[in-house]
């Protein structure tokens, strides 16, 4: 079979990930996005790669775990390649314990995850102050820690890869004619898109909002506290996010949700008390009518595909997705996981 043309409209992580995914099996690629490369949910700043919680295993988390390994490797291939630096680096996650439940659920997991994260990772529970300064404070004196878990820094991530893709001489243009089979990755607004011809609704936006901290931590572990995520990531920055919202009217406005959001986390870690705001950002996140990403083919638009419904994990599942998508595409081959699928959500 020879290698077929790839049109992917939309340079989000998910039509960037696809389009590296191809062009690094040798087909031609064009990548198509009115709005330039990250200007949807993927421009973001927060960037937690983190896992489920192992237990009750299922495709979805087995798809998660395979993505979660395999991201470094791809994330040093698109810097070595394109010379720009996606911020990635697995340095795990601490997350406090609040109370003697918490810490017997929590001890559960370590047997589980030894057996289902394979030896390739590690949860373990520990006191907080083996982590010096740097750890949530913790009702039991006890946290949760990690070795899967990575950060990395979304926008920077999709400047990457344009520079990875730009090295091999795909760029990201405003407006092109269908070449081939065409890859949809058109975030949320794909999603309303569908919805409008569909019966039932696919899939909707659900907002969230995120702040930029002025705070070099250096290279320890993310937290998880307060139901937020706390990035220090590697240029002396640190993200705090982030807002749920399913019901917005600007989706590109922060407001005082996002001032509670810092509020929460200067109270679960003191010590960006005073750090400086940079910058606060919104986008909208794509979530499928199932929560589930939904792969494949558009049904009855033959040769149409169709990568969506990151929502909250998008940046996570996308090395695994750009693999199996690449599969479908260029080799016919189908390994969707049971759940994934765009019929699932139709
Ligand atoms: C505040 C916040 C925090 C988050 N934190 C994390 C996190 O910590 N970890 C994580 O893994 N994920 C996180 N996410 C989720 C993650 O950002 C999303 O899952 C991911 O960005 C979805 O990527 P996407 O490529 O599907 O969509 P998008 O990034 O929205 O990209 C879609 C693109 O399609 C383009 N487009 C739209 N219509 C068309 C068209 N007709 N033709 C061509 N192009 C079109 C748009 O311009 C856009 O660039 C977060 C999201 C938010 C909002």
């Amino acid at each position: 079979m020879a290698t077929p043309e790839i049109t992917v409209r939309g340079a989000g992580i998910f039509g960037l990930s696809i389009a590296w995914a191809c062009h690094r099996r040798g087909a031609p690629v064009q990548i198509v996005d009115p709005h330039g490369p990250g200007a949807g949910s993927s421009g973001g700043i927060v960037g937690a790669l983190a896992p489920h919680v192992p237990e009750n295993w299922n495709p979805k988390k087995a798809f998660q775990l395979d993505s979660l390994l395999m991201a470094e490797r791809f994330w040093a291939e698109v810097e070595a390649t394109g010379g720009v630096s996606p911020g990635y680096g697995r340095l795990g996650r601490l997350q406090p314990i609040a109370d003697d439940r918490g810490l017997q659920l929590a001890v559960q997991r370590c047997d589980s995850a030894a057996d289902l994260w394979q030896g390739r990772a590690i949860w373990e529970v520990r006191p907080a102050a083996e982590f010096g300064e740097w750890h949530p404070p913790s009702a039991t004196g006890m946290v949760i820690h990690d070795t899967l878990s990575a950060r990395i820094h979304p926008r920077q991530a999709c400047a990457a890869l344009v520079a990875a893709l730009r090295a091999g001489g795909v760029e990201v243009v405003p407006d092109a004619p269908d070449l081939g089979l065409v890859m949809h990755a058109t975030g949320y607004q794909g999603l309303l898109e569908m919805n409008a011809e569909a019966t039932r609704s696919v899939g909707n936006g659900v907002k969230g909002q995120a702040a930029l901290l002025q705070f070099d931590a250096g290279q320890v572990p993310q937290l998880y506290a307060d139901g937020l995520h706390i990035i220090p990531h590697a240029d002396g920055t640190l993200a705090i996010g982030s807002t749920s919202e399913r019901d917005f009217t600007h989706p590109a406005d922060t407001d005082s949700q996002l001032e509670e959001v810092i509020a929460r986390a200067r109270r679960a870690v003191p010590q960006l008390e005073g750090a400086a705001i940079l910058s606060r950002w919104a986008g909208v996140r794509p979530r499928a009518r199932t929560r589930a990403p939904m792969l494949g083919e558009w049904p009855g638009r033959r040769g149409h595909f169709i990568a969506n419904g990151g929502f909250k994990i998008g940046f996570g599942m996308a090395p695994r997705i750009a693999d199996v998508m690449a599969d479908l595409l260029l080799e016919g081959r189908d390994a969707i996981p049971a759940g994934f699928r765009v019929s699932d959500n139709l």
